[in-house]
This record gives C-alpha cells, sequence and structure tokens, in this order.
C-alpha cells in the first residue's frame, strides 16, 4: 500500500494534550495546500499543463485539483503561452477581479519575456503588465519544472505574513502597475 504523507506541521511547543503555534503559520499551511488556480492559457504550455494535471503526474497531490475559471474562486494565476499586446489588458482584468491573497506564475519562456517571439505584437513578459511571484523556464516546461514553480509558490505562501498584502511595500507594488 502506497505510504500516505501528510504536510509538516508548523514549528510550535508540545507538551502532554496541547500544541501551540502561531496563527499565521496554521494558516500559512493551509493556503498551501489548497490552491486554487485559474489557468490562463493561450497556447502550447497549456497543453503542457494539461498533461501536468493527468494522472502521471496529478496536481491533486497538492490540494490543487479544483481548477477555478472563475478569477473571483482563485488564488492563483497561472499564466501559460504567449500574450499578444492585445491580450494584455485582458489578463490584467482578470488579476484585478481576483480576490486577495493572490498569487502569479509565468509559465513558460512566452509569458515570462515573449520567448521567440520579439515582435511588435507580442507582450515581452506578463510582468509588464501584472506583478509575477515565479517564473518557470522552458519552452515549453516539462510538467516537473511546472510542478516546482508550484512548490516555489507554495514556499511562498508558506511564508507570507498576514500583513503583507497591507504593508506599504505591497501598496507601492501596486501602485507600479496602477493598480488599485
Ligand atoms: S514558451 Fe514555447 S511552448 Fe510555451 S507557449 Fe511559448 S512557444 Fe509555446
Amino acid at each position: 500500500m502506497a505510504e500516505i504523507k501528510i504536510a509538516d506541521a508548523p514549528q510550535g511547543l508540545e507538551g502532554e494534550g496541547f500544541f501551540a503555534t502561531k496563527i499565521g503559520d496554521v494558516i500559512g499551511l493551509a493556503r498551501a495546500n489548497s490552491v486554487w488556480p485559474l489557468p490562463f492559457a493561450t497556447s502550447c504550455c497549456g497543453i503542457e499543463f494539461m498533461g501536468t494535471m493527468s494522472s502521471n503526474y496529478d496536481m491533486a497531490r497538492f490540494g490543487m485539483e479544483r481548477l477555478s475559471f472563475s478569477p473571483r474562486q482563485a488564488d492563483l494565476l497561472m499564466v501559460m503561452g504567449t500574450i499578444s499586446k492585445k491580450m494584455g489588458p485582458i489578463l490584467r482584468q482578470v488579476y484585478e477581479q481576483m480576490a486577495e491573497p493572490k498569487w502569479v506564475i509565468a509559465v513558460g519562456a512566452c509569458a515570462s519575456s515573449g520567448g521567440i517571439f520579439d515582435s511588435y505584437s507580442v507582450l515581452q513578459g506578463i510582468d509588464k503588465v501584472i506583478p509575477v511571484d515565479v517564473y518557470v523556464p522552458g519552452c515549453p516546461p516539462r510538467p516537473e519544472q511546472i510542478i516546482d514553480g508550484v512548490m516555489r509558490i507554495q514556499d511562498l505562501v508558506k511564508e507570507e505574513s498576514l500583513r503583507r498584502r497591507y504593508t506599504q511595500e505591497y501598496k507601492t507594488l501596486l501602485e507600479s502597475y496602477n493598480i488599485k
């Protein structure tokens, strides 16, 4: 029978009949293992994502099998594929419609930097229109790389202070994108 792996408990004080830890660590643990991704897939990297979701790689292991195609019920925007300049405002609108806290992965060379399409019509990286937390290299990245990107997001989610979204640093970041 396959061994069932349970997420590590946060650090804390343990004694007979009690365990005390920080509320932020418990929330971080819960959030990191129940991320709801919104796949924004426009081309070939999206096909690689389909492989990542299927049985061989099985994103359900990360508590992530529930994809959301509504921005209001998603907290991880996964952008996969070539994003044209015309598509930029739409991507930004999707990002703005997501509730806080939210995270973004740029999957593949196109989403990260425009990839091989150094042309007048292609956005040279989605960070021109929205902030990005993790970049996954590759053209296309293999499912293992996409999973690695998701795990780096989990690291950020676990560690993130509950107050980060109220900090001046975060507000300044959004202001730099003219996002309110
Ligand atoms: S990075 Fe490569 S595989 Fe991914 S969308 Fe661009 S051209 Fe396609």
